[in-house]
């Protein structure tokens, strides 16, 4: 899904837009975007490019870190670009080659005339997971020793290593 701006004046471009369901992988922790990302905001003229700046809302499927069950974390988060057009769209910006005053507004490539609002999408939806993510707060995670999920299920690892640690301890106060 692209904008185009490459007729736009120095007004304002404001555009809201709907992107379709897509799938993004992050290393090994598949995300599953759900329902569609919506991304609304306004492009300005800027110099050396434009300035987008919007705000996403997305709802992902990701897997909790703690159990491995996937479960849907929604996100909702402001964006803000600046970009300029170079040879390759997209391409990263070497940090020396940043010339534009607003030094903390990541920068992006695109081909002069138009913006690719899935890759925005996506970059940001990225940058916005969070790195443990949690199904829910008392989430009681896998068995380290058996791997069974303890929302789940209760197994007797622990109770039986306590057990075996006082029942030592039980051995050693009645040798002495
Ligand atoms: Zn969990
Ligand atoms: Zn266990």
């Amino acid at each position: 899904m692209f904008l185009e701006i490459e007729k736009k004046g120095q007004e304002p471009l404001v555009f809201h837009r709907e992107i379709p369901v897509g799938k993004l992988v992050r290393q090994e922790l598949e995300t599953i975007l759900v329902g569609s990302v919506r991304i609304q905001g306004q492009v300005l003229p800027a110099r050396d490019g434009f300035l987008l700046r919007g705000r996403l809302q997305a709802s992902t499927q990701i897997p909790c870190s703690r159990c491995l069950e996937p479960y849907i974390f929604s996100l909702e988060t402001e964006v803000i670009r600046i970009y300029v057009s170079g040879q390759e769209p997209g391409a990263e910006i070497p940090a020396g080659e940043r010339k534009l005053p607003a030094d903390e507004i990541p920068l992006a490539r695109f081909d002069g005339r138009r913006i690719d609002l899935l890759r925005l999408a996506e970059e940001q939806v990225f940058l916005d997971l969070p790195l443990k993510p949690v199904c829910r707060e008392e989430c009681r995670g896998l068995c380290p020793q058996c791997g069974v999920n303890r929302n789940l299920m209760s197994c007797l690892c622990r109770s039986e290593r306590i057990d075996h640690w006082f029942g030592a301890l039980g051995n050693l106060l009645n040798r002495s």
